[in-house]
Parts: C-alpha cells; structure tokens; sequence
C-alpha cells in the first residue's frame, strides 16, 4: 500500500518541483522538498521518507555524493532513491546505476510514467520493510 507514502523531492529548479509537488500530491503522496543536497540528506535523515527523487546537478553537493551520504547512514541506507536527471545521454543509466541508485526517471517526465515509476518503488519498498 503506498497511498499516503512520504516522497523526499530533491530539485533546485523551481519549476520542475512545482511540477512534481503537483503531480505527486494529486496522486495522493505526502511530500517533502529539498533544493540543495544538504538539505536533502538532512531531511531523510529526520523524516526516513519512503522514497526519494534526487536531482543530480544541485547547488552543493551533487545527487551523487547525496546518495552517498544516505546510503552510509543506517536511517537511509534502504530507503530506495531515484536519480532524477536531464542527463539523458547514452550511458547515463548504467553510470546512476553503477553509483546505487535504485532507478532513474529522466527529464522532462512524462507523468503517467512517472507516478506509474514512482508507485512501483513505493510498494516495493513497503513490501521489504513490513
Ligand atoms: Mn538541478
């Protein structure tokens, strides 16, 4: 069941969070937002979101070094996190991959696939950890 569900955003670009703030409160999921990835891991840290979408070009540190950082911390290290990048090039995939990422949605989303993406890893984590 991943209604209600608690979603870490982490996106520096003012449209694009309204975009999914929008869309992932329409579809009925709780929200946090972060806009740098200092804040990002400091609110996973507090809140242990059920999922988190991470930017990978951020004001400080990168989603990459982020993810890091929530993966070596024993409140975050299986919460499934999401690259959520431009970066739509050749390779990209297995290089987020390669550096943990759970998945990746690439942007501009189309929102059908990004709920459906975004569903799916929210039940498979609360299937892991019930
Ligand atoms: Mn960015």
């Amino acid at each position: 069941m991943s209604a209600g569900a608690q979603i870490l955003v982490v996106e520096d670009n003012e449209k694009n969070m309204k975009l999914f703030r929008d869309v992932l409160l329409a579809a009925g999921y709780r929200t946090l937002e972060a806009t740098t990835g200092g804040e990002a891991v400091a609110l996973a840290l507090e809140h242990s979101p059920d999922l988190v979408l991470m930017d990978i070009q951020l004001p400080d540190i990168d989603g990459v070094e982020a993810l890091g950082r929530l993966r070596a911390d024993g409140r975050t290290a299986s919460v499934p996190v999401l690259a959520l990048t431009a970066q739509a090039m050749e390779g990209d995939r297995e290089r987020f991959l390669a550096a943990g990422f759970d998945g990746y949605i690439s942007k501009p989303v189309n929102v059908a696939d990004f709920v459906s993406t975004v569903k799916r890893y929210c039940e498979s984590h609360s299937r892991s950890t019930s």
